[in-house]
């Protein structure tokens, strides 16, 4: 089976990112398929176990880098524990696709050093710091102290733009979704 690329988004969260991704992954002729994280958070409002995460425990999580299931994990939050599983990419090349990543800055960056021919590493920046932290509010998923950890933390995410291939800067979410769709068309081709 001929492996797919892998198409890595990163970002602070806030960003914009998740929609951006969520758009690429309803257009067909891209050929993608998200590759689902494994987290040892709790599930947000509307998210589902398998779907956007695969929720596990901090146990089974630390189970899981014992068996070397990992290729890539990251403690991202005190005792908050993502990582992708090798098992997604199996799982999304066995179906003829190419893998989107939606990971934090460190996590994406480990992809592209891994498979750094195969990988578009994608950073999209937020206008400013300030509008990610207006998105963020108004989200109103997250409790304040998350948010004001987020917000530091993004600030020395955008520190790490530079060692991506493109920094999308998502300014207007119409044009963002569209320079997306081309960087990854013209990839993905190649
Ligand atoms: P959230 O809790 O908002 O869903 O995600 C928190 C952060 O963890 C985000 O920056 C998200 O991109 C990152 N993240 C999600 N999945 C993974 C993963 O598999 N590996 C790494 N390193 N980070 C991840």
């Amino acid at each position: 089976m001929a492996k797919g690329k892998l198409i890595v988004f990163s970002a602070p969260s806030g960003s914009g990112k998740t929609t951006i991704v969520r758009h690429l992954l309803t257009q067909e002729e891209l050929s993608l398929d998200f590759s689902i994280s494994a987290t040892s958070r709790q599930p947000r409002g509307q998210e589902q176990n398998g779907k956007d995460y695969y929720f596990l425990s901090p146990d089974e999580f630390k189970a899981k880098i014992n068996e070397d299931a990992f290729l890539e994990w990251e403690e991202v939050y005190e005792n908050t524990y993502y990582g992708t599983l090798k098992s997604e990419l199996e799982r999304i090349w066995s179906l003829g696709k190419h893998v989107v990543f939606d990971i934090d800055v460190v996590g994406g960056l480990n992809i592209k050093k891994q498979f750094p021919e195969e990988t578009l590493a994608v950073f999209v920046k937020p206008p400013s710091i300030e509008e990610m932290e207006k998105r963020l509010r108004h989200r109103q998923t997250d409790a304040e102290e998350k948010i004001i950890e987020r917000v530091a933390k993004a600030e020395k995410e955008l520190s790490y733009a530079k060692d991506f291939d493109v920094v999308l800067v998502n300014d207007d979410l119409e044009v963002a979704k569209k320079d997306a769709f081309e960087m990854i068309a013209n990839f993905t081709k190649k």
